[in-house]
């Protein structure tokens, strides 16, 4: 069976790893690729539920238990029509180096299902959850497998799929995170994608500038109007930075020059989105709004994008136009929010422009700060405590800058930068997420 998203994360990451000294170093990684590249276990389940009209729904539900060498498999549920084996496939393999590179113990998996939650009533969608977690709750457990949310699964959601796995198993422990304040969620995951994203983004400046300069001034382009997109969003807007758009499966909204989003309208997007409802909903507002546009062609100058919707958001084209305007940093809060032809565009210009260039950091490191508080919500529950905002936050920034460093270094030791030349952040991220679980198995 054709998996073309697989693949393209597969392909993504061979290709970084056979162009720098890592096979040469340690010829025996070889045979760790091909047996890192085959989920341990795939499991793949009807889920039945009823609408509001009485009627009998099936859906195709799955999850995908990619590797367990660094710790419980770990990583998000996706519910959306688009979702399929290789999307799974692609998601969860991702989601291993992502989790080694957060410096913590977790393994790599996804799941989800083909569910549509758009156009569907609250009281539909808990069904749907009660039956899915109904036979997955067999599959999953506080050290076997902690699944969290993704695109379609928030707090809410969480809630439903927890619920159902206590009466099911009878069992209260740290099984999923992303769970409420109140019952055994950690403060700052809601936020913890979008900040780690911005703290990511802000060392990457720093380096760059020689610690001259910050978000402050800076003009961001941002898409998506999610979790990850809303935090992102408030996070630039409290270090001084502008948003210059946000964006959904319908449109982008474009600031004009006398108007930028402001914390007020970002929340205001939040309810809307919570009521399923899109963007073009929001009422009374100062934007452009472009129908079925992507923001990339349609912001004009900025200095920063921050893919931060979904995969292959960013076409090579788009890249060009980031190139063109300007932009100097890029960086994903999405999964493979990038095209191959989009990251082999910034890749080039980062080659031959030196200091100059523009510097694109891959989601399995800019966003890996989502699943690293998902880390410490774990942690938490194993220890029947609870962390206060400043401490878990703090604890984010001090990974998030690990991280970084950690690429940065890892691209220095492995692929050995032109002089002047920023050191590639996608093969830096490749080379020291894959060397640990490698090792590890
Ligand atoms: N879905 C998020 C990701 O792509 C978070 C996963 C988690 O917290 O387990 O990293």
């Amino acid at each position: 069976m054709a998996e073309p998203e697989f693949e393209q994360a597969r392909k993504e990451l061979v290709s970084t790893l056979e162009s720098s000294t890592l096979f040469e170093k340690n010829p025996e990684y070889k045979k760790a690729l091909e047996v890192v590249s085959i989920p341990e276990r795939i499991i793949q389940f009807r889920v039945v539920w009823e609408n509001d009209k009485g009627e009998c729904q099936v859906n195709k539900g799955y999850r995908v238990q990619f590797n367990s060498a660094l710790g419980p498999y770990k990583g998000g549920l996706r519910l959306h029509p688009t979702v399929n084996l290789s999307v799974l496939k692609f998601l969860g393999f991702e989601q291993i180096f992502k989790n080694a590179l957060t410096g913590l113990n977790m393994g790599g998996g996804k799941g989800g299902a083909d569910f549509d939650p758009k156009g569907k009533s609250d009281n539909e969608i808990r069904k749907f959850c009660v039956a899915f977690m109904r036979e997955l709750s067999k599959h999953i457990g506080a050290d076997t497998d902690v699944p969290a949310g993704d695109i379609g699964v928030g707090g809410r959601e969480i809630g439903w799929l927890f619920g159902t796995y206590r009466a099911e198993r009878n069992r209260w422990e740290g099984v999923l995170t992303g769970k409420g304040g109140s019952w055994g969620g950690s403060l700052i995951r809601p936020e913890a994608t979008g900040y780690g994203l911005i703290y990511y983004v802000e060392h990457m400046i720093q380096y760059a500038t020689g610690g001259k300069e910050s978000f402050a001034g800076k003009k961001v382009a941002i898409s998506g109007s999610g979790n990850v997109a809303q935090y992102a969003a408030l996070k630039v807007i409290e270090l001084g930075g502008t948003v210059v758009s946000l964006s959904d499966s319908k449109g982008a909204l474009i600031a004009t020059d006398d108007n930028c989003f402001t914390p007020e309208v970002i929340h205001n997007i939040a309810a809307l989105k919570i009521a399923r409802k899109s963007l073009t909903d929001l009422e009374n507002h100062p934007f452009k709004y472009i129908e079925g546009a992507r923001p990339w062609k349609e912001v004009g100058k900025v200095d920063i994008a921050l893919p931060c919707a979904t995969q292959n958001e960013v076409s090579a084209d788009e890249a060009e136009a980031l190139i063109a305007c300007g932009a100097k940093f890029i960086a994903e809060g999405s999964n493979m929010g990038c095209t191959q032809g989009a990251i082999d565009a910034f890749e080039a210009h980062r080659k031959a422009n030196a200091g100059n260039a523009i510097w694109y950091g891959p989601g399995k490191a800019a966003n890996a700060g989502g699943v690293a508080v998902s880390g410490l919500e774990m942690a938490q529950n194993s220890q029947r405590l609870k962390w206060t905002s400043e401490e878990v936050d703090q604890k984010l920034k001090g990974i998030m800058k690990a991280c970084f460093e950690n690429c940065l270094e890892t691209a220095k030791e492995y692929i050995t930068p032109a002089e002047g030349e920023f050191p590639s952040l996608v093969a830096g991220a490749n080379v020291a997420g894959f060397k640990k679980v490698a090792a590890a198995m």
